[in-house]
């Protein structure tokens, strides 16, 4: 893995404007990803994952206000690019692939429209090549009998197909960076585990960056070089995945990973006591200084500064500060 950088998101500041006032969601996020590298993304409902991935391809809802911060893709602001540049990012270099592959794909046209729609759009194709990109696309994601499916309503395919028809799109061209919002939440069981296969087998295939959002920890740990876990708005700890999962250093890290089910069966975690705070009056310091059996004074009055305990290990904690 080349350690050339991709994406940089530095001291990203997120809010979004309401009608019972502003919700500070994130709180000074800073992530990396290198060329080729996959990275995942791990939290809470409600940490600010989404609001993150968003951010990058600067899709948020028009209530959203991005306070402060930057995001370099290649070097060059993502925030501060016009509308051409924008629109050049999306259709080539950075594809999202969403949560629920129903809402992602327009239920009044075929796949094989919303594709050459895309295709001819980005790539200035006629026809005919066009086409022959989107076969060959919907044939890598393993979809059995591509024409049928380009010929396809989503409604006519499962939700596992409507969901590899997304990594089809997503992978089209030639992608640097694809980000996986919890590709695989609003699948069932059986289907999740061959959707990830596919997934990141074509990712290591392409050499592609991949940003992997999940909750589904496991799976993180099995597919990512690097790890970021991120508490109420704020990256708390990083580092490669196996020093991530095998010595969890942040209060929250260790909670969350205790809350995985152990496959004996007999323990079962009491989980995290409170909630993720209310983002209207977030807490002083450490957002998770009401939640944490170990805070300390200093906790409450300011953000704790990230350490690294370990090569390329980093937390943010004062207990790693004395
Ligand atoms: Fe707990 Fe303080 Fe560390 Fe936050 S900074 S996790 S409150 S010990």
């Amino acid at each position: 893995m080349s350690k050339e950088v991709l994406l940089e998101i530095k001291n990203l500041h997120v809010g979004y404007k309401t009608h019972m006032g502003v919700s500070h969601v994130l709180n000074g996020v800073n992530l990396t990803v290198h060329k080729g590298e996959r990275v995942g993304v791990i939290g809470e409902s409600g940490s600010g994952k989404t609001t993150t991935m968003k951010s990058i391809l600067r899709i948020l809802p028009s209530n959203a206000i991005i306070k402060k911060g930057e995001i370099f893709y290649k070097g060059k602001n993502v925030l501060e690019m016009k509308e051409d540049e924008l629109l050049n990012l999306r259709r080539k270099k950075i594809s999202m692939i969403f949560q629920d592959p129903t809402s992602a794909l327009n239920p009044l046209f075929k796949v094989g429209q919303i594709m050459l729609d895309i295709i001819k759009y980005s790539y200035k194709l006629e026809d005919e090549e066009a086409k022959e990109m989107a076969l060959k696309a919907l044939k890598e994601a393993a979809l059995p009998d591509p024409e049928r499916v380009f010929d396809s309503y989503p409604f006519q395919l499962s939700g596992g197909m409507r969901q590899r028809v997304c990594i089809a799109l997503a992978l089209i061209g030639d992608r640097e960076l694809i980000i996986a919002d919890e590709p695989t939440t609003n699948l069932d069981v059986t289907i999740k585990a061959q959707v990830l296969n596919l997934l990141t087998s074509l990712v290591r295939e392409k050499n592609v960056g991949w940003i992997f959002v999940s909750q589904a920890l496991g799976a993180v740990r099995e597919n990512v070089d690097r790890v970021y876990v991120m508490y109420a708005g704020n990256i708390i700890e990083w580092g490669p995945s196996r020093k991530v999962f095998s010595n969890p250093l942040h209060p929250y890290t260790q909670k969350l990973l205790e809350c995985v089910p152990k496959l004996t069966g007999k323990e079962f975690s009491k989980g995290i006591r409170g909630r993720i705070p209310n983002y209207f009056k977030p807490p002083s310091g450490c957002r998770f200084h009401p939640r944490c059996d170990y805070v300390l004074d200093e906790c409450k009055k300011s953000v704790p500064e990230a350490v690294e305990v370990e090569h390329e290990h980093f937390v943010a904690c004062n207990l790693y500060r004395r």
